[in-house]
């Protein structure tokens, strides 16, 4: 068969709105996520200041429509976003991660317009912030086994149980709750999401959990004793909370696998200058093949892992299924981001393990993507119920 035409290749190409997104995204994550970087780890604590920053830039209303008041930049858009924040101290995308990525999302994706309409504008400027409660003592893997319930009394839900290790708990104003409500059906229609207060009687938050890193972020329980909510926040429809809560979960392991990239990105640049700089047998160890190889598997693994997520952003952008996708963007970018920063430590040598060169915190910070938002096993599962269904 002949071919009449030469036919048209892919576009690779971001186009030119990305690309100034990213380099204003870069431009901030320098001028003022850098410098308070050090101080975020030391407290435990991003600064108020650089908070209401990172709202008055729009951080907070990244994904979200523009009639919202949100910057309405799309999964992909969202993700180049997020893969420069990537470049900053752990808090900040974490912070923006469980707002934009999963707390608020649950409710752009399912919520009803009165919802949206009430709550979104203030979400997107970060006037309120938001978090996503699903994970309980007794179900972390097995999200399906939560045992927090909501009752239907009247026009209101009354919700008794326990969430943890919530992130942002500590401070957001609303969280999306998985909440059982029919204990028969489980997952198959008997699990409904709410947009629920956390400012209100019946809502405690516990303290913040002591964790190996990712300081500046905090996770806590929160309790919900008879708290009430109204019956018009469920998000989506009544029992279908479990689909709301994967499609969010899906949305979220895309721009989780974006953050992988830019930390890993920024240890290459980091271990790259370390590596032409420091002298060891009479030159730079550079020029050592094994520290080659080195640098030459990480820059091979980013381009992959920036390529996968790109794509799946893409997918998700034009309307396709993408839940395979994302799970393995999460599961090989989570993955190839520890052993990036792992192989970086290993260039810098003793001083990778000394905390002023910042190294060893981003080797904590990234332990902590192979777990969460679903753990690397549970991804392999998804993975492998797309093959063989
Ligand atoms: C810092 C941090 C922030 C978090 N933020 C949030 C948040 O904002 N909202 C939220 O809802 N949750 C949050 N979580 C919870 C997180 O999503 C869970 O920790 C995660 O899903 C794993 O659950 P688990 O900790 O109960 O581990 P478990 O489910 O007990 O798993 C333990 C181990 O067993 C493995 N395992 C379990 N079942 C299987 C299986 N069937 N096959 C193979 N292996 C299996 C797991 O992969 C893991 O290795 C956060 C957790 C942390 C640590």
């Amino acid at each position: 068969m002949a071919i009449a035409t030469k036919p048209e290749g892919l576009n690779f190409e971001l186009p030119e709105d990305l690309k100034l997104l990213r380099r204003s995204i870069r431009e901030f994550v320098e001028k003022e996520l850098w410098p308070v970087g050090q101080q975020v780890e030391d407290t435990d604590q991003i600064p108020q200041a650089t908070l209401d920053k990172m709202k008055e830039v729009g951080l907070f209303g990244l994904p979200f429509p523009e009639e919202y008041g949100g910057a309405d930049v799309g999964e992909l858009g969202y993700c180049v976003a997020l893969e420069e924040l990537g470049r900053a101290n752990a808090a900040f995308s974490n912070v923006i991660g469980a707002h934009c990525s999963i707390g608020a999302m649950a409710l752009h994706l399912d919520g009803s317009k009165e919802l949206k309409d009430k709550y979104m504008p203030r979400l997107c400027t970060g006037e309120l912030i938001a978090c996503f409660a699903l994970s309980e003592p007794n179900a972390g893997s097995d999200a399906a086994n939560i045992q927090t319930s909501a009752v239907r009394q009247g026009d209101a839900y009354v919700v008794n149980g326990v969430k943890h290790f919530i992130t942002n708990g500590d401070f957001a104003d609303f969280a999306t709750v998985f909440t059982v409500t029919d204990r028969n059906l489980g997952a198959r229609g008997g699990i409904t999401a709410l947009w629920v207060d956390l400012n209100q009687p019946g809502v405690k938050r516990g303290p913040n959990d002591k964790k190996m890193g990712l300081y500046g972020s905090h996770t806590c329980e929160l309790i919900f004793n008879d708290a009430k909510v109204p019956a018009d926040h469920v998000i989506g429809q009544v029992g279908l909370g479990f689909i709301t809560a994967m499609r969010t979960l899906d949305m979220g392991r895309l721009s989780l696998g974006a953050g992988c990239v830019g930390a890993s990105q920024f240890g290459l640049e980091k271990a790259i200058a370390h590596a032409k700089e420091r002298i060891q047998f009479g030159k730079p160890i550079a020029k050592q093949q094994a520290v080659q190889f080195m640098l030459a598997d990480i820059a091979t693994e980013i381009y992959a892992a920036r390529n996968m997520v790109y794509n799946g952003a893409w997918k998700a952008d034009r309307g396709e299924r993408f839940s395979m996708e994302a799970a393995m963007v999460k599961r090989y970018c989570s993955d190839m981001a520890i052993h990036v920063v792992d192989r970086v430590l290993q260039i810098f040598g003793g001083s990778g393990f000394m905390k002023e060169t910042g190294i060893e915190r981003g080797y904590r910070d990234a332990r902590i993507l192979a777990i969460y938002e679903g753990t690397n096993e549970i991804q392999r599962m998804i993975i492998a119920e797309e093959l063989i269904k």
